[in-house]
């Protein structure tokens, strides 16, 4: 089975689906979107990942300004597990530490 890289534009998040020909995954593994684009290739890696990770960004902080901060830990943590960026998992440390949660990951 081919497998496909998708791009969620809710989130930025990028991620990998195994999928049949001329499937399409449902949902964003990491926000639920369902705005999902199918990349064609992956020339540009790291400029995705910036992308991704401003806009992973942004997403916390709207969590946090709405004060749910369990929610931008979860979100955060799905993020920095999907995208594979250091700046991402430094958000998600820097959550926990915020939320009094930190030691309880995995
Ligand atoms: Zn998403």
């Amino acid at each position: 089975m081919p497998i496909y890289e998708y791009e969620c534009d809710s989130c930025g998040g990028v991620f990998e689906v195994i999928l049949q020909v001329g499937g399409a995954p449902s949902s964003c593994p990491i926000c639920g979107g369902h705005e999902c684009r199918k990349l064609i290739g992956a020339p540009a890696i790291h400029v995705k990942e910036d992308r991704a990770t401003a806009r992973i960004e942004k997403r916390v902080r709207d969590h946090l300004i709405d004060g749910k901060v369990s929610d931008a830990v979860s979100f955060a943590d799905k993020a920095a597990s999907m995208v594979k960026s250091d700046k991402v998992k430094r958000i998600a440390d820097k959550l926990h530490h915020k939320s009094g949660k930190l030691g309880k990951r995995q």
